[in-house]
């Protein structure tokens, strides 16, 4: 059995500030601590589980936040930045399952850890045939396209919201609670890695109930910048079309191609 790990670093149980998040923040290198600690205890759930192959996607920033030798086999870690597919690198219809760790609510979401979507000063909202979506659910709609599964995704109570509605039948954990944008109620340590490790195995024993996310084509990409300069950039790449000052739309029938435009149109608003 084959799963595929996309790891994020905002949801991760006592990361609430920009130090923590920031590669160059001082309060960084525990925070990736951290995320490793919460990596290795999905990593125990999936081979409790059966897995015979994991596929780490370091997913957070540059992608340079796990370590390599700290991760236990049978993990094989996509290290690195630039990757085509950013998030979700490495993913593929060979996979039964994916996990998604440490993630965190979309843009515009109140009382939530680091709400943003990709970059919280890109991006002012974004959306899927007129449905407001943030990480999880662009990253679960290409999974859901490929016919692989989100069981399960870990964050603070307002992600977990977040992807309940989007997506009922995924299973959510909760490490934290937000009482504010850099604030939160954290588990114990060692509760939230048990859990972790219990809702990992648990997920992939119910597999077969959790449908993949699917978005039924047409497709129409909106994106809404926070500036009109980014709208003004991003057009330059000859994607979509500007509907106002701040946005823009991009349609199509496949959504790898959504995604794809939607990472170009993003790296062009900033470049
Ligand atoms: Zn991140």
């Amino acid at each position: 059995m084959r799963i595929y790990i996309s790891a994020d670093l905002e949801g991760v149980n006592g990361v609430v500030s920009y130090e923590q998040v920031d590669p160059g923040g001082a309060l960084y290198p525990l925070a990736r601590e951290w995320m490793i600690s919460e990596v290795c205890a999905a990593i125990r759930g999936c081979r409790a589980g059966g897995a015979t192959e994991i596929v780490v996607n370091d997913a957070h920033n540059r992608g340079l936040n796990l370590l390599p030798d700290r991760l236990p086999a049978p993990a094989h870690l996509l290290t690195g930045y630039d990757k085509p597919l950013s998030m979700m690198e490495g993913i593929d219809r060979g996979f039964d399952a994916a996990l998604f760790l440490g993630y965190h609510a979309k843009a515009g979401t109140p009382r939530a850890v680091h709400d943003h979507t990709f970059s919280a000063s890109t991006f002012h909202d974004v959306r899927i045939n007129g449905l407001s979506v943030g990480e999880f659910g662009l990253n679960a709609a290409l999974a859901g396209w490929l016919d692989v599964p989100v069981l399960l995704v870990t964050g603070d109570q307002a992600l977990c919201e977040e992807a309940k509605a989007l997506h009922p039948p995924v299973e959510t954990l909760a490490v934290k609670e937000a009482s504010s944008r850099y604030a939160a109620l954290c588990l114990p340590f060692e509760v939230s890695l048990q859990r972790i490790e219990q809702a990992v195995q648990a997920a992939i024993s119910r597999r077969q109930q959790i449908p993949p996310l699917r978005i039924a084509p047409p497709f129409r990409l909106e994106c809404v910048f926070q500036k009109t300069e980014q709208a003004e950039r991003a057009s330059r790449t000859r994607l979509g079309r500007r509907s106002d000052p701040y946005t823009l739309i991009y349609e199509t029938d496949d959504y790898l191609d959504l995604y794809r435009a939607f990472l170009s149109l993003y790296r062009a608003s900033s470049s």
